[in-house]
């Protein structure tokens, strides 16, 4: 029996109750959790933005160590740290193939398969197949990559979301060059993890803007140039930061169209806009024909970074060890950072 945070309906509140997870199937692998990270898209699955299917286990930004292997796992060992991947890449399928992984037509595979029981019978589904809110979790072995022996544990939860979508974005999608200027909207867990890969692309200006001040405080100290207060004229702001013309790319890290559009507006003529954040499906975003063609802007989503996993978590891990990455300034630094879930068996 496993401790796990359970929401039982979309909508509700996580509670905590026993489960009984099923032992590793061939393939798979059971976890003992040492963090979570709570992300705003667990947000959005308890209150039914994103669907999923319930009773869940919330939690997906997680890391831990290997406690049993399933038949036929080969590629990890008891006791190894890892991290957890919620979007898999199958490496089969036409996405896959193509190298685009992060669009994985399996990705989704285990979100849909139950993977434990509540003390009631009933079955458990682990969100987005990690079910990072309890003490232990059983995964495919393919969704873990695992870690160098003296990675802290609790800082590496941090890497299977908000830094590999953050940084991603940047360097995968965005694919910013260094000197260039870049504006990042929404600075929580993945709007930090964006600065910080800006700082490491060697961008010109970043422009950090939040509402919280906590937030833009740490966007300083984690590579921000300015950070403004969202309002009216922000892109006017932004602008005139950045010669007049606007920043050469605006990452969106809040998934509202009121942000999209500003991020949209306040990038320069041929400026590049990359939405990360995650919408609803009720608003809409406005642009007129002539403006289209006349800034000659674009615009594109980027799903989880846009990554491919295993290079970029080892980039990762490169950057902490250079010393380039700041991963305990977000754990620590109380309101404004990312909330971790730490559990008993933390290394
Ligand atoms: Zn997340
Ligand atoms: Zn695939």
């Amino acid at each position: 029996m496993v401790t796990a945070a359970v929401l039982r309906e979309i909508g509700g509140v996580p509670h905590l109750e026993e489960l009984e997870l099923i032992p590793p199937r061939p393939g798979q692998v059971r976890i003992r959790l040492a963090a979570s990270g709570v992300c705003h898209s667990d947000l959005s699955l308890a209150g039914g933005t994103l669907r999923h299917a319930v009773p869940v286990v919330l939690g997906h930004e997680s890391a831990g160590r290997v406690i049993e292997l399933g038949d036929g796992v080969t590629q990890l060992a008891i006791g190894d740290p890892v991290v957890l991947l919620w979007a898999p890449p199958c490496g089969a399928c036409w996405y896959c193939l193509q190298g685009e992984p992060y669009l994985c037509q399996r990705a989704d595979t285990a979100w849909q398969r139950p993977y434990g029981a509540l003390a009631d019978g009933g079955d458990a589904y682990a969100g987005l197949g990690v079910g990072g809110f309890a003490s232990e979790t059983v995964v495919d072995a393919s969704s873990c990559i695992r870690l160098p022996a003296d990675f802290p544990l609790v800082e590496a939860a941090l890497l299977g979301c908000a830094l590999l979508t953050g940084v991603g974005a940047v360097r995968n999608a965005a694919r910013v060059r260094p000197g260039q200027s870049v504006l990042v909207l929404g600075l929580g867990g993945v709007g930090l993890s964006t600065v910080q890969g800006a700082r490491i692309a060697g961008a010109g200006r970043i422009i950090g803007v939040d509402p919280a001040e906590s937030k833009r405080e740490l966007a300083l100290r984690l590579g921000a140039t300015d950070v403004l207060e969202p309002g009216p004229d922000l892109a006017k702001r932004v602008r005139a930061l950045c010669d007049g013309r606007g920043a050469d790319h605006a990452i969106e890290c809040v998934g509202r169209a009121e942000t999209i559009r500003t991020a949209w507006s306040a990038t320069r003529r041929g400026g590049h806009t990359t939405v990360v954040g995650i919408g609803g499906s009720t608003e809409q975003v406005s642009f007129t024909p002539l403006e289209l063609a006349h800034f000659a802007r674009s615009i594109s989503g980027c799903v989880y970074g846009s990554t491919d996993p295993v290079t970029d978590v080892a980039f990762l891990i490169e950057q902490y060890r250079a010393g380039a990455l700041d991963l305990a300034a977000m754990v620590t630094a109380g309101e404004g950072a990312r909330s971790v879930v730490v559990f008993d068996e933390a290394a």
